[in-house]
């Protein structure tokens, strides 16, 4: 027997439609390109929305195709996100950070109709455009710019686009399991892969991530997403808070620490989002100003593991630090730290250890480890293995890619983790980055949380390198805080007591900064192009010559 309840599909539309009809009045606060603020609210975005849905069409763009996106986080790609997915045409965000090489690739693989992009990427833009030939449309996020049509004489105006829109213009009613939005793989290695989400997955997922134990959005948070529309959809974060009412704070292009500071004290911002390098930057302006962020009251981070120095940075100025692991393949949350019930009894300090880790899984995500050969292996909080997961938002096939992405209907993360009886999982390594020593794993991650401990230290990375002995040692790449002389004997020191004697590493190389990837990841293939052999050489340097 069937139940007998209404089947609603499950549509990015229909948290649009929430959020313009219950939380029409809701701030929507960005910081445009050229400077200054736009205010708008969820009322006006959903008209917006709606006005260039009735555009798209206008334009013959077909249900299904995918229109690019190159943009900051701001009002304007908010309705785009609306407006292109609501309609039921695929929105293609795309990581103005790639190599052009690589835009060029995701562009023409995607086959993107339409280009809608920031004047910052302008030169980005004129430089490709021979190259993108399923391009119809360019469009400029501003009004009328002479110096922009200058250099792309068809280029068309979002403002003009959406005075000439329709404002009464009626979402279609699509299968929820539609594709709706497309974000690639950063590629470290080979050309990078679409995942493609549907309707379906992004309103579970934002269900799933606006709960008290995961990022915790309501309608009482002005949310400040400071990790990028363009990377994993700003973690879910726009549909989250059309689902919860919550208002957005847009940072627009000023991703430094002074400029977020700025806008967290002006704009009252609750709860901010973004990769570990963004929050170094903020705690720097914060020390420097001696703002006490009075709004602020949690702080996401993930996309790389959270140092615990950062944590406890955040916690002096009453900031909580929610940990949370993910991926583009799971758009993206996959984990977010949060205590148990059971955990109130404990010790202020054991409840920060037990903050540290990814956290446990949401409803909808499932997670296990399988060694080498694919077998289960324990769940036992010591038991290291790849992790995989499956769920309502995992990718199940890549895009236009002829094979499943699943292995026995699992993803495989390509991270080495554990995972303890109540599902905390603790992320060890990305499996390629791992360390092994004389047949031992070392945890990057462990060594570069440690580095990055030491106070004359902003920046650590640990690497293998090759060993004539032991295969591979740990090499820790390091930035000094400027003005600080810090040396290699005082940096290894500082490891002493916190890890085992032969986890400490063999030596470490200063540098002036870290390659970090479009995403703000570190480039750790890069350094181990450069530095692989290091030991092998300086071991080789050191011995005496024969002759
Ligand atoms: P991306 O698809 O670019 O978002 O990269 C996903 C990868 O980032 C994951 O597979 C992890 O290796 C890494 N990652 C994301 N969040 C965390 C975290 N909180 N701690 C450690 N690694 C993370």
């Amino acid at each position: 027997m069937l139940g007998q309840m209404m089947q609603r599909p499950l549509l990015i539309g229909s948290l649009l439609e929430h959020a313009e009809r219950y939380h029409g009045a809701t701030e929507i606060i960005s910081v445009n390109t050229r400077g200054g603020k736009t205010r708008t609210q969820w009322a006006s975005v959903g008209k917006r929305a709606r006005q260039l849905a009735s555009q798209l069409e206008k334009m013959g763009i077909q249900v299904g195709e995918c229109c690019a996106t190159l943009a900051w986080n701001n009002h304007r790609h908010l309705e785009i996100y609306f407006g292109v997915s609501s309609s039921g045409r695929v929105c293609h965000t795309i990581n103005p950070r790639l190599f052009p090489a690589q835009l060029q690739y995701i562009i023409n693989h995607a086959q993107d109709q339409v280009l809608f992009f920031d004047k910052t990427f302008l030169p980005l833009v004129a430089g490709l455009r021979e190259q993108l030939p399923s391009i119809k449309a360019y469009v400029l996020l501003d009004v009328a710019d002479e110096e922009v049509k200058a250099q792309l004489p068809k280029v068309l105006f979002y403002e003009e686009l959406i005075a000439a829109g329709d404002s009464s213009y009626q979402w279609p009613e699509l299968d929820e399991n539609a594709a709706s939005s497309l974000c690639y793989t950063s590629g470290t290695t080979g050309d990078p892969k679409g995942v493609l989400y549907s309707h379906r997955s992004t309103v579970l997922h934002s269900l799933a991530v606006s709960l008290p134990d995961s990022l915790n959005i309501s309608a009482r948070d002005c949310v400040m997403p400071v990790v990028p529309m363009f990377h994993v959809n700003a973690w879910g974060i726009p549909y989250a808070a059309a689902l919860t009412g919550a208002s957005l704070i847009m940072p627009g292009s000023g991703l430094d620490g002074a400029s977020l500071l700025k806008l967290i004290d002006e704009e009252q911002v609750t709860v901010a989002l973004g990769v570990p390098t963004i929050w170094q930057g903020l705690l720097g302006a914060i020390e420097k100003s001696g703002s006490q962020v009075p709004s602020l009251k949690r702080t996401v981070v993930g996309g790389a593991a959270c140092p615990p120095s950062m944590m406890a940075k955040f916690r002096e100025y009453g900031v909580e630090t929610i940990h949370a692991w993910g991926m583009t393949e799971l758009s993206p949350v996959g984990t977010v730290n949060a205590l148990l019930h059971k955990h109130e009894s404990l010790t202020v300090e054991e409840q920060h250890q037990l903050r540290l880790s990814q956290g446990r899984p949401v409803f909808g995500m499932e997670l296990r480890l399988v060694d080498d050969e694919g077998e289960v292996l324990e769940h036992d909080g010591k038991t290291q293995g790849n992790l995989q997961c499956r769920g309502h938002w995992v990718v199940d096939t890549y895009f236009h890619v002829e094979h499943n992405a699943l292995d026995d209907g699992w993803f495989s993360t390509g991270d080495v983790a554990t995972l303890d009886a109540d599902g905390y999982m603790n992320i060890r390594d990305r499996s390629k980055d791992i360390i092994k020593s004389g047949g031992e794993w070392i945890s990057t991650v462990e060594l570069e949380n440690i580095a990055l401990a030491h106070p004359d230290l902003i920046g650590a990375a640990a690497i293998a390198t090759k060993h004539e002995k032991w295969d591979e040692r740990p090499l820790l790449i390091a930035v000094r805080r400027e003005g600080h002389e810090v040396s290699t004997a005082e940096v290894l020191a500082f490891f002493d007591g916190k890890i085992a004697k032969w986890q400490i590493p063999d030596d470490v190389i200063f540098v002036e900064a870290l390659p970090l990837n479009g995403t703000g990841k570190l480039m750790k293939n890069k350094l181990r192009e450069q530095y692989g052999e290091y030991l092998l050489q300086k071991t080789a340097d050191s011995k005496p010559s024969k002759m």
